[in-house]
């Protein structure tokens, strides 16, 4: 079967909610894909975040394998060894003390939500968010998310979520009334362009929410578990929050997400108030204590920072040479943005096409950034080559 067969097929029988690359991605491995014509990528994209390890992280397939073939699903009915070595690794490694599983990063937000409202007690229910952020597609989630481009079309939206203009402390405290009980935000905006919150500006929500009695809320979907140089973002921000959800690259690929909270917050969880089928998964937290193990091993999380250096050194290099078509880099660790011309914006599509077609994966997040989220075991040599295709492609277009 070819690409164009496997397409075709699918397209026969999906529901049309995304907009697909005309390839059928077939095996992966580290920062490498190789599609059903036997074409090979070089990723910097990683699933979205979601393989950090790179694609079948020989450690990780070999947990997942372990545990499949000892036991795959029994329900939250009971303990499971795999999930309980996953919750006290999070636990001995975050600020917090207490875990609830799930399967992704919406579900783990929905989570946060309703956690924040029941811990605030009745009447005390609205969020404020960001414009700008993306905290997921389920209803709540949605209604979180600052971006009326997500919301269109299905309201009814459910009650209770205000967004506040991005980078200004004093637009969210005029947001705050007595039935506000929480702010959320992202360490860093991923989806919506990698926007980083910057330090100043969090400690004013910090503070914001002391001042209030609010809790604070940090998604670290997609910033956490090494992405940013360090496990969570907010680590090198000087800001701890209330409440920390957690999912893309926590299975390295497998589903599965985390919401993190204090021993006091926790409490207000009680026996049949919140529960997920799946959540916690045997096979999925296998996976995920390895990636956790591998991610807190000696000289992983510096070998991010050290290979973040690199990129973001090459890609100024490349603003600079195309000063046209871009600006300059931003972002934190493995997450960052080549930051876009007006020009460049108009050829955001084409320079991704063209990467697809020269074999090299990227996105153009928020259709303002192109966005490269490698596998955080990229290489060096990687790196040259993304950045060699990378050119040859802005040349074309110059
Ligand atoms: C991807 C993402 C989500 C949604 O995660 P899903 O697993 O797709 O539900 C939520 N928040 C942030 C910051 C994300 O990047």
């Amino acid at each position: 079967m070819s690409n164009d067969e496997w397409a075709t097929r699918g397209n026969g029988v999906f529901i049309g909610t995304y907009s697909r690359f005309p390839a059928a991605m077939v095996k992966g491995r580290g920062c490498r894909l190789w599609d059903a014509d036997g074409k090979e990528y070089l990723d910097f994209l990683a699933g979205i975040a979601v393989c950090s390890l790179g694609h079948c992280h020989p450690q990780v397939t070999e947990a997942i394998c372990r545990q499949a073939g000892a036991l795959v699903h029994v329900s939250n009915l009971f303990h499971t060894p795999p999930q309980i070595e996953l919750a006290e690794l999070l636990v001995a490694h975050s600020f917090a003390d207490r875990v609830f599983m799930a399967n992704s990063g919406a579900e783990v937000n929905e989570a946060a939500i309703k956690l924040a409202r029941i811990h605030s007690g009745p009447g005390k229910y609205e969020i404020i968010s960001l414009e700008g952020s993306f905290h997921g597609r389920t209803l709540a989630a949605v209604a979180a998310t600052g971006q009326p481009r997500f919301h269109q079309g299905f309201e009814p939206l459910p009650q209770g979520f205000v967004h506040a203009p991005f980078g200004d402390p004093r637009a969210i405290e005029a947001l705050i009334t007595p039935r506000t009980c929480a702010i959320l935000c992202e360490p860093l905006q991923g989806e919506s362009g990698v926007r980083p919150l910057e330090p100043d500006y969090l400690l004013a929500i910090r503070e914001l929410c002391n001042r209030y009695g609010l809790l604070l809320i940090f998604d670290e979907v997609q910033t956490g578990l090494g992405r940013t140089g360090t496990l969570f973002a907010h680590e090198q921000l000087g800001v701890t929050p209330d409440i920390m959800t957690l999912a893309k690259a926590l299975g390295n690929g497998l589903p599965i997400g985390a919401m993190l909270t204090t021993e006091t917050i926790a409490a207000s969880l009680t026996v049949g108030t919140h529960a997920s089928t799946f959540g916690g998964n045997p096979v999925a937290a296998a996976a995920a204590v390895e990636v956790l193990r591998i991610m807190l091993a000696d000289g992983f999380l510096e070998s991010v920072r050290d290979k973040s250096r690199y990129l973001v050194d090459k890609l100024e290099g490349v603003a600079a040479r195309y000063p046209h078509l871009a600006t300059g880099v931003r972002g934190r660790g493995l997450l960052l943005g080549l930051v876009l011309t007006e020009k460049g914006i108009e050829q955001g599509m084409a320079i991704v096409q063209r990467l697809f077609e020269r074999g090299v994966l990227i996105n153009f997040a928020g259709n303002r950034v192109l966005r490269f989220v490698p596998p955080l075991v990229v290489s060096r040599e990687e790196i040259d080559q993304l950045i060699v295709r990378l050119c040859l492609v802005l040349d074309e277009l110059a």
